[in-house]
């Protein structure tokens, strides 16, 4: 479903790498954990993972596609099929909760009779029922992400990027968006996240990939934050 083949990234002006000769392939509907301190490599492997970024040596494959292969005018053809979410919500703050769903459908051409299916569907499976109405600064910061999961779900994307998106969260909320991600996955959905929160790597016992100055250093296949294999 992903596969990272002997991936460097090297940014321009930069010393070191930051990815060296990273290897791993994730299944469809695992759960995955990229854990590693702050600047070790996990959110470039999730851009290159939406062709945000290339690898200068290597190669990224995702979901059949050869990524050095595609065209650009592929990509956005390519994306829908992959959700992302963030540590900062990224929602648009003068639309509605409603909107902000809806506007990913939106710009893929999705007819209005769609539309207005899909996301009442879409907020009810992250627990956002009648909310559609609200703007984003009146929801706390737990339901922000439920509406950005719900944007990133609308499409029924076979991937979910997580990029710490439990990062702006208190501990209360973080636990259940992390149970709202392990839902996701276990309806199908594969999910890779990137975070620093230790409890609920050791808690969920699944894949860690973990990097270390852009260096694989550990690729378990159930495994806690801080394990040595
Ligand atoms: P993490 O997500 O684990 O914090 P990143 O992938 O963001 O790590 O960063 C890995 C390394 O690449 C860091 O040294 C960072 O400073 C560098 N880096 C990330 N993005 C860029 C960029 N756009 N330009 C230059 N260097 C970057
Ligand atoms: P959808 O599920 O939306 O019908 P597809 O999965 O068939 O889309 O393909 C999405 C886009 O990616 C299309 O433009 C298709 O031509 C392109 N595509 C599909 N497979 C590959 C591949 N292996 N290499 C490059 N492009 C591909």
């Amino acid at each position: 479903m992903i596969r990272f083949e002997n991936v460097t990234k090297r940014y321009r002006g930069t010393a070191g790498p930051a990815l060296n000769s990273v290897d791993f392939e994730v299944q469809r509907g695992e759960f995955v954990f990229l854990v590693g301190p702050s600047g070790s490599g996990k959110s470039t492997c999730l851009r290159m993972i939406l062709r945000e970024e290339s690898p200068s040596q290597g190669r990224v494959v995702v979901l059949g596609r050869d990524l050095r292969t595609l065209s650009s005018r592929k990509v956005p053809y390519f994306r829908r099929h992959i959700g992302a979410v963030f540590q900062d919500f990224r929602l648009l703050p003068t639309k509605s909760v409603f909107q902000n769903v809806a506007f990913a459908l939106q710009v893929i051409g999705s007819s209005r009779a769609f539309i207005r299916q899909s996301v009442p569907e879409v907020l009810a499976l992250v627990g956002l029922d009648g909310k559609g109405k609200r703007l984003p600064h009146e929801l706390s910061g737990g339901e922000q992400q439920r509406v950005a999961i719900a944007r990133a779900l609308v499409n029924r994307p076979q991937v979910l990027l997580a990029d710490e998106p439990t990062g702006n969260l208190d501990p209360g909320t973080s636990v259940d968006i992390m149970r709202l991600l392990a839902r996701i996955n276990a309806t199908g959905t594969t999910v890779v996240m990137a975070t620093h929160e230790a409890g609920f790597v050791d808690q969920m016992q699944r894949r860690v990939i973990e990097l270390h100055q852009g260096e694989l250093v550990r690729d378990e296949r159930r495994g806690g934050y801080g394990d040595t294999s």
